[in-house]
């Protein structure tokens, strides 16, 4: 019959409606998000190649809807940044996590991620000040890490904000370099501390993993950067990093992403491969 014909013709066209749909009110509920307590942040540790203790905590936002589940940064994120609500979002990882930091001790660092949406914020120094001050964690133990989505230079503020950041103390780290957008004049132009390798240099095959990181690792040090390398997923990443003397290390191997900050404070320091 001509509906039955006609049936799988129109799936496709359903189902494009639907994802039309879901797109469509992904704002909306992100909005809600907010203000229901449905974000939440999990935290990753990053370790010291040298002993293998834990350096720094990442910390990485997390959205539960109740009608979609928990849905991921990378698709959340984008749709936050495209409709402004980022920055108030932003505010509030960042006043979350310095307050788990801050509760939490010790003398690790916290990395936070920031949109390039809100560098554009002229107040994004002031805003981190106030957050430093409210929650009482002393300045010296934040990373802010940057995605180079755009040319940083296109945002005329973003350089009195990084030399503002850097004057009280605050470390920034360039991350996902060799990904994208990043380049050798991004670090010429402003000043970083840290420099996170992007984890598509670990999934490299082998014979190009190694001459490809330790080009890396040189360039870090070039522009005297302290390098991260991101997902080490394999105790051979793990072994390769340390032979190579990298500075820092991050992935699943090592420590996953884990609400509350507990977990891998307590755990003793990786052993050596
Ligand atoms: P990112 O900043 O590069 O964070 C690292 C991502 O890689 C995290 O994904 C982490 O769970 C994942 N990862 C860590 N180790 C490994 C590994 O060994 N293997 C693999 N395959 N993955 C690993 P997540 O949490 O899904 O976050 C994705 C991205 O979303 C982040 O990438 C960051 O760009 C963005 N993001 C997360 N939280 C925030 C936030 O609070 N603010 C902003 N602006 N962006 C955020
Ligand atoms: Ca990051
Ligand atoms: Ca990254
Ligand atoms: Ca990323």
């Amino acid at each position: 019959s001509p509906t039955a014909r006609a049936a799988p013709e129109e799936e496709p066209a359903s189902a494009a409606l639907d994802a039309l749909r879901s797109v469509a009110t992904l704002p909306a509920e992100l909005r809600l998000a907010l203000a229901r307590e449905e974000l939440s942040l999990v935290f990753q540790p990053i370790f010291r190649c040298e002993d293998g203790a834990v350096a720094s905590m990442e910390a990485l936002l997390r959205w539960n809807s109740p009608v979609r589940g928990p849905v991921p940064p990378d698709r959340f994120i984008p749709v936050a940044e495209e409709s402004g609500l980022i920055v108030p979002i932003g505010a509030w990882v960042l006043r979350q996590a310095c307050a788990a930091a801050s509760a939490a001790g010790g003398s690790w660092r916290l990395s936070v991620n920031l949109s390039p949406v809100q560098f554009q914020q002229p107040d994004l120094a002031s805003m981190v000040a106030g957050i430093l001050r409210d929650t009482g964690l002393s300045a010296e133990r934040l990373v802010l890490e940057l995605t180079e989505q755009m040319s940083l230079s296109r945002y005329p503020s973003a350089r009195e904000t990084i030399r503002r950041l850097r004057a009280m103390g605050v470390a920034l780290a360039l991350d996902d370099f060799g990904a994208g957008f990043s380049n050798i004049s991004s670090l010429r132009g402003f000043r970083f501390d840290l420099l996170k390798f992007d984890r598509s240099i670990l999934a490299l095959p082998p014979a190009q993993r190694e001459p490809v990181l330790s080009a890396l690792l040189a360039i870090a040090g070039a522009f005297g950067l302290e390098a991260v390398v991101e997902g080490v997923e394999r105790p051979e990443d793990w072994a390769l990093l340390r032979r190579l003397g990298a500075g820092y290390a991050q992935g699943f191997l090592l420590g996953r992403p884990e609400p509350g900050l507990g977990a891998a404070l307590v755990r003793a320091p990786v052993p050596a491969p």
